[in-house]
Parts: structure tokens; C-alpha cells; sequence
């Protein structure tokens, strides 16, 4: 028998333990007119029926158009989701940050978020955006927070200020051909319990993004597994590493035949060997590297 891989993110304060599934749903461009909005909205509630769980959107996106999306997707079944938003870094201070997350809830259609998130690193210090996360706690608007786009040397900051120790995830880019994060990045984060939550994870941005859909390698293993080469890159994304999963892949699909593939993605399994292959055409690098950002 298979279970679904899951990603578990640590209890805080006020919330427990929770597991989730490894793959979620990715939702920039959506309500942009790139797709019908009706296509993605229906995207999203085919997502959620075949066990995408986990739904990340953002202010930025669509300037709201894609939380209104969401909202729609989740109408009558507001608690099949674990819906992720984030903040606008000149918006992370305390007013402002409360201000943001209530527009966020409006056009979300919901009074609570399960994880709000700080969009990148900005110039407003970190003890006044994670004292606005646990205003917003204590107000139930959002139940766990964390950020997006910070470094290992910004996440040792962020660990060190008042509030950071409870970050829930740290939200980059990651895919086969952008493994920056895992010289030293992935390992701090692993120290302290705070999970990958993983975006552009089948390499619509970041370094390579043109070359791997179409990589021999990838292919070639796609063709074995009977699966696509996108479907390939999402399970290399969440696979365990020393016999932990700790990365939680978001694709972004308005296609209903991409979302179905995305969703099977979760059982695909790679072989010792097929991992291998992949390690060999595009090592993880041996030096710190910059963090890559879309
Ligand atoms: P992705 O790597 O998820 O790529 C999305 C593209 O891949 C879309 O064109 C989609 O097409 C296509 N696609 C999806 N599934 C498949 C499949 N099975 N086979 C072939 N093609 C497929 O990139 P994103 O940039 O969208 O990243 C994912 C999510 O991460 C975003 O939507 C957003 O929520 C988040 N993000 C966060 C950032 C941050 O700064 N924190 C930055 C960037 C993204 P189609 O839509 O037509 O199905």
C-alpha cells in the first residue's frame, strides 16, 4: 500500500503539529486572463478533489486577482484547503500588515489563513512584521506564519529575532536544474524543523527553467516511469532526502490534464538509480551560491 508523502510542519505556540501533502497548488497568473477564470477556479477544485491540499496565492498576484480566484475555488468548501497568502514586504509593518492580511481575507472569502507569509526580505525590520504575524494570531485572521525569498544568512537572522523561531516554512525557488539551497540553506532549515515550501518546482523560472522539460536525462526517465517529464521534476522536488521529506513542491496548473498529472506525481517513485542519473546531469553545486529568485 502507498500513503500520500507528506510534509509535516512543526507545532507552535497555539497550533499543533500538522501533515500535509508534499504537492500543493501554485496560483500566480491565475485571474490574469492567461486562462479563463473559470478554468482556473475549476483547476484549483480539481486540484483539491485529487488531494492537492495546500493552495499558495499572494497580494502580488494579479494585484489580488488570484486571491479572488481562490476565493471562488473555495466556495462551500472553505476546509478542504490549507490556503497559504503572502504580504508585500512594504506592507510587513504592524498596521499596514494587518491592514494587507484583512484584504487578503476579503477577496480569499475566508476569515482565517492557515499560513501567511512575508513576500522577500524588504526594509522594514523583522521584529515589527512577526510582532504584526502574532497580532494577527491573536486576532485569529492567520493561524501559522513564515517568509519567502530569505537566504541562510537572512533565516539566522530571522531565527535570532523576537517571534522568528516559529517560522512555519521558508517559501524558494527549487527545482533539478536550481539546486543553490541545498549546500546550506536546506541543511540549517532542516536543524531547526522549518520545512521547503518549494516554487517554480517544474522550472518555469530560475536557472536552466528552458532546458529541463526537454532534458535527455529527464525524458528518458519520464519515458521508464511511464510519466512526463514535469511529473519527474515534482517527484525529484519532494523526494526524501536521508529518509526525510521536508519540501513541499507548489506547481501552478490552469490546466485540468496538468493538475491530474501533478496530483499522480505524489505517487510516482524515483529508483536509487533514476536519482542517480538526475544527480549526475545536474549536480548539486559543492559551494554556497546565491540564493535564485524568480
Ligand atoms: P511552475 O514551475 O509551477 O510552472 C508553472 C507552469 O508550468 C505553467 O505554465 C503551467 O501551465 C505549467 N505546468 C504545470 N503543470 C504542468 C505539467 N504537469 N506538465 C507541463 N506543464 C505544467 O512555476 P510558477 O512560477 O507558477 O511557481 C509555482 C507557484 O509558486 C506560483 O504559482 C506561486 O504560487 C509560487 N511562486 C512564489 C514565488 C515567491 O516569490 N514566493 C515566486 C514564484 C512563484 P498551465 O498553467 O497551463 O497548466
Amino acid at each position: 500500500m502507498t500513503t500520500t508523502p507528506q510534509v509535516t510542519l512543526k507545532a507552535t505556540p497555539t497550533q499543533p503539529e500538522l501533515a500535509l501533502p508534499a504537492i500543493g497548488q501554485g496560483t500566480w497568473y491565475m485571474g490574469e486572463g492567461l486562462a479563463p477564470k473559470d478554468q482556473d477556479v475549476r483547476a484549483l477544485q480539481q486540484g483539491l478533489d485529487s488531494g492537492l491540499a495546500l493552495i499558495d496565492t499572494a497580494e502580488m498576484y494579479g494585484n489580488g486577482a488570484a486571491e479572488e480566484v481562490v476565493g471562488e475555488a473555495l466556495r462551500g468548501r472553505r476546509d478542504d484547503a490549507f490556503v497559504v497568502s503572502k504580504v508585500y514586504p512594504w506592507n510587513a509593518g504592524c498596521k499596514d500588515t494587518i491592514k494587507a492580511c484583512e484584504n487578503s481575507l476579503k477577496r480569499l472569502g475566508t476569515d482565517c489563513l492557515d499560513l501567511y507569509l512575508l513576500h522577500w526580505p524588504g526594509t522594514i525590520p523583522l521584529e515589527k512584521t512577526f510582532e504584526a504575524f502574532q497580532r494577527l494570531q491573536e486576532q485569529g485572521k492567520i493561524k501559522r506564519f513564515g517568509v519567502s525569498n530569505f537566504d541562510v544568512d537572512d533565516m539566522k537572522e530571522a531565527y535570532q529575532t523576537d517571534g522568528g523561531s516559529e517560522c512555519a516554512v521558508n517559501q524558494v525557488l527549487y527545482h533539478l536544474g536550481s539546486r543553490g539551497i541545498e549546500h546550506s540553506l536546506h541543511p540549517w532549515q532542516r536543524e531547526q524543523n522549518i520545512p521547503v515550501m518549494a516554487y517554480c518546482p517544474i522550472a518555469q523560472g530560475g536557472s536552466l527553467r528552458r532546458e529541463l522539460m526537454t532534458d535527455a536525462t529527464v525524458m528518458d526517465i519520464a519515458r521508464e516511469l511511464n510519466a512526463t517529464p514535469a511529473q519527474v521534476l515534482l517527484a525529484w522536488a519532494i523526494r526524501p532526502v536521508n529518509d526525510q521529506r521536508d519540501v513541499i513542491a507548489i506547481p501552478k496548473a490552469a490546466n485540468l490534464e496538468h493538475v491530474e498529472q501533478n496530483a499522480a506525481a505524489l505517487s510516482l517513485q524515483l529508483s536509487g538509480d533514476a536519482l542517480a542519473r538526475l544527480d549526475k546531469a545536474f549536480p548539486a553545486p559543492g559551494h554556497k551560491i546565491s540564493l535564485d529568485i524568480m
